[in-house]
C-alpha cells in the first residue's frame, strides 16, 4: 500500500506535473481533479471518462483515500464528532457544527500536539506526528460523504487536534488544495486557522493566503500565560501582539483573539480590563471560550455571571466580544476535548 502514490498529497500543480511524468496527456490532471474533489469519488473504476487501461494502471500505482471515517458520534445539539483512522493506525478527530445557515468543519493538523497547554486534553496526550496534506484534505472529503442531501460545508476551522503552524509545509499544501478552483474551491474568507502564536509562521502564512487568523491568547499578562501555555516563554505577549499589529490583513478583516476563561485563573474584572488595554489599537475581535472540562482536568469553568461580567467590561471598551457556545460537549467534541489515544 505504502508504495502507491498518494494523489491527495499533490497540489493541483503537482498533479499536473505527475501526469506529465507518467506520460499521460495534460487533460488527465483536470479529469482526475474533477473526480477527486468535485465528485468526491475514491474509486478509480468509477472515473468513467478515463480509459479502462489508465484506470487499471492507476489502481496499480496510485491511491486516493488517506484516512477512513470509522465512527460518527452525534450530540443532542446536533454536533457530530468524526473519528478518522489513518493508514498507520493512528486516530484523529474532526467536528461538524451546524449553526443557522452555516456548517463548519473543524479539522485536525497533527496527531496530538507538542505544545502542552495545561488546559488542553490534546496537549496532555502529547505529540505523535504531523498530518500530511492529503490527510488534512481527506478529512473534508470524508466528512462530505457523511452529509445529508441538503447539507454543504460552508466554513472550515483549523481548530482540531494539533498546532497548524507547527506543521507549516503540509498545512500550506493542504490549504492550496482546499482553496484551488479545481480543488475543494473554498474561499479564504471561509477559513480560520487558530494558532498558539508562532510568530514567524504567522507572518509567513499571512504572506501566502488571506485566511482568517485566530490567536489563542488566554491571558493578559506574561506570568499567567506562561503558567498555562509554555509557548509564552518563547514568544511573550508583547512580541506576539506586536507581530499581530504588523500583519497585513485584507480590508475589513480582523484578528480573532481567543480567550479561554478559567475559573480563578484569568477571569477577574481586572483581567478583563488588562485584556482591553493589551488589545488597544488592534483590529481585534475577542472570542471568549468558557473552559470545557474532561475527567481529571485541573481547571474549572467560571460561573455564567462571571463570564457575562467579563464580556461586559470588554464591550464597554467597544470591543466585539462573543462567547463561544461549547457545542458537542456531550460527546467530548468541544474545544480542547479531542484526543488521539483511546
Ligand atoms: N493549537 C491551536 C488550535 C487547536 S485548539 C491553538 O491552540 O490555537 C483550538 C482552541 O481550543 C484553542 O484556542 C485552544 O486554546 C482551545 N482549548 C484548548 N483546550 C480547551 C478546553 N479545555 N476548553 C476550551 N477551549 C480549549
Ligand atoms: Fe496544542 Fe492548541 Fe492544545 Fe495548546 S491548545 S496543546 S497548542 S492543540
Amino acid at each position: 500500500m505504502s508504495d502507491l502514490v498518494s494523489l491527495k498529497d499533490f497540489t493541483p500543480a503537482d498533479l499536473e506535473l505527475w501526469v506529465q511524468e507518467v506520460e499521460q496527456p495534460a487533460y488527465r490532471a483536470k479529469q482526475l481533479l474533477k473526480w477527486m474533489y468535485s465528485q468526491n469519488v475514491e474509486d478509480f473504476q468509477a472515473m468513467t471518462d478515463l480509459s479502462k487501461d489508465f484506470r487499471g494502471w492507476l489502481e496499480q500505482h496510485a491511491r486516493l483515500p488517506c484516512l477512513m471515517l470509522e465512527e460518527v458520534l452525534t450530540d443532542e445539539d446536533g454536533t457530530r464528532k468524526l473519528l478518522f483512522r489513518l493508514q498507520d493506525g493512528e486516530y484523529i478527530e474532526g467536528v461538524l457544527i451546524a449553526e443557522g445557515q452555516r456548517l463548519t468543519l473543524c479539522v485536525s493538523s497533527q496527531v496530538g500536539c507538542a505544545f502542552g497547554c495545561r488546559f488542553c486534553l490534546t496537549g496532555q496526550a502529547g505529540y505523535s506526528r504531523d498530518l500530511t496534506a492529503g490527510e488534512i484534505v481527506d478529512q473534508i472529503c470524508a466528512a462530505r460523504r457523511e452529509l445529508g442531501p441538503d447539507e454543504r460545508i460552508t466554513n472550515l476551522v483549523f481548530m482540531g487536534m494539533g498546532e497548524p503552524l507547527a506543521n507549516f509545509e503540509q498545512v500550506v499544501k493542504g490549504l492550496e488544495i482546499i482553496i484551488a478552483d479545481n480543488g475543494l474551491n473554498f474561499s479564504t474568507r471561509k477559513i480560520t486557522l487558530s494558532t498558539v502564536g508562532l510568530i514567524p509562521e504567522m507572518h509567513r502564512l499571512s504572506r501566502l493566503f488571506p485566511v482568517k487568523l485566530a490567536v489563542s491568547l488566554h491571558a493578559a499578562d506574561n506570568e499567567t500565560r506562561s503558567r498555562i501555555m509554555p509557548i509564552n516563554r518563547r514568544y511573550p505577549l508583547e512580541e506576539l501582539l506586536e507581530a499581530c499589529r504588523q500583519l497585513e490583513l485584507p480590508r475589513r478583516q480582523r484578528i480573532t483573539f481567543e480567550y479561554l476563561l478559567l475559573g480563578g485563573v484569568n477571569d477577574s474584572a481586572a483581567d478583563a480590563r488588562k485584556l482591553g488595554k493589551l488589545l488597544r489599537g488592534l483590529r481585534a475581535k475577542i472570542n471568549l471560550i468558557p473552559f470545557n472540562g474532561y475527567p481529571g482536568a485541573a481547571f474549572n469553568r467560571p460561573s455564567p455571571t462571571r463570564i457575562a461580567e467579563f464580556q461586559e467590561i470588554l464591550q464597554e471598551k467597544h470591543y466585539t466580544a462573543t462567547i463561544r457556545q461549547s457545542r458537542g460537549a456531550g460527546i467530548m467534541a468541544a474545544c480542547g476535548q479531542l484526543r488521539h489515544n483511546r
